[in-house]
């Protein structure tokens, strides 16, 4: 079991960002902000994604592949999508070495790690899985925010093999960013994040699609107030992100679908039968439970 120690962060000479997106970017804005790195280096998949962060001051060097992203850094951060990261893994893996951090920062965990252990066999232990929970509908450089992590959690899952001196520099990273960091076993990370992120994210999308599929719905969408507003705020998230994500947990994730259609379908049953007890009783039970939940940051958004 891993325990949290006390490293203080250093001070980086070199970190390599792999996927120049909302998250890759923000968080090189928030290590230049935090003065904790001298130079940026980075690399995405489109050339125009990496000049604009080079316009923005995101990265000071533009590379042209992962692989020289990785040469030099002390830390290296993939900010890919999931499916993305075992290609990638494979195209860096001869220059990990062992003093490095090596960071992902994707939603899932279970893929991450086994797409890890298959890959960077001996360096391994230079891997620190982690998971911010922190984040915005709106995708891309252009909405990089050096202050989305400030305030957040952040889950770190470190495989058996992870090295227990990059273990405390990830937590030291994080937390100098104004982070809480908690430390889980992948799965646990899996299972609790379908049913509160993976989820609510899949009925956003349903609840979207249910409605413009009907024929009157574009009009019924007119006459939608906030409620509605809240409640589908995150369908509007980034498709390809979502695909990869429900793909990549989807044993987890089907086990809630199937747990929420049973409570759905005990709902849609009272309503059937006007049973005004039984539902009323439902209805108390989640209003109450709603009304003691608080959320673990302040400032979280998804
Ligand atoms: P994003 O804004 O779309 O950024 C992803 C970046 O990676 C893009 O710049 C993209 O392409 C680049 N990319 C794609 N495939 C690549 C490859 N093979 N090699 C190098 N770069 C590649 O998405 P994001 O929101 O930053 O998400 C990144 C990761 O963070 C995902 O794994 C996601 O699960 C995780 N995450 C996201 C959130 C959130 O709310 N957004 C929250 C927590 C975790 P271009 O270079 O063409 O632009």
């Amino acid at each position: 079991m891993f325990k949290l120690g006390k490293t203080k962060p250093v001070m980086f000479e070199q970190i390599g960002i792999i996927g120049c997106g909302l998250m890759g970017s923000s968080f090189a804005l928030a290590m230049k902000k935090a003065g904790l790195v001298k130079r940026i280096v980075g690399y995405s998949k489109s050339p125009t994604t990496t000049a604009k962060a080079l316009k923005m001051g995101v990265i000071d060097v533009e590379v042209a592949s992962a692989l020289q992203a990785v040469s030099g850094s002390n830390l290296v951060l993939l900010a890919v999508p999931v499916s993305a990261t075992e290609p990638t893994l494979k195209a860096i893996k001869h220059l990990v070495t062992a003093d490095m951090l090596l960071m992902d920062v994707g939603s899932t965990k279970q893929d991450v790690v086994d797409a890890a252990r298959r890959i960077l066999g001996t360096m391994l232990g230079s891997f620190v899985p982690a998971h911010p929970i922190a984040g915005k509908e709106l995708s891309g450089v252009e909405h990089a925010d050096g202050n989305l992590y400030t305030g957040r959690q952040v889950i770190l899952t470190p495989t058996a093999k992870t090295k227990v001196a990059q273990l405390n520099q990830a937590q030291a990273v994080w937390t100098a960013l104004g982070c809480q960091v908690k430390v889980m076993p992948p799965e646990a990370h899996d299972a609790a994040f379908a049913a509160v992120s993976h989820l609510p994210h899949l009925l956003a999308f349903a609840l979207m699609n249910s409605i413009t599929s009907q024929e009157k719905g574009e009009a019924f969408l007119d006459l939608a107030g906030t409620g509605f507003r809240d409640f589908t705020r995150i369908a509007a998230s980034d498709p390809k992100m979502w695909h990869d994500i429900f793909l990549a947990n989807r044993i987890q994730l089907t086990n809630q679908i199937d747990q929420f259609k049973q409570t759905l379908n005990v709902l849609s049953s009272l309503i059937a039968n006007d049973d005004s007890a039984s539902l009323t009783s439902a209805l108390a039970k989640a209003s109450y439970e709603r009304s003691q939940w608080k959320l673990a940051d302040k400032n979280q958004e998804n």
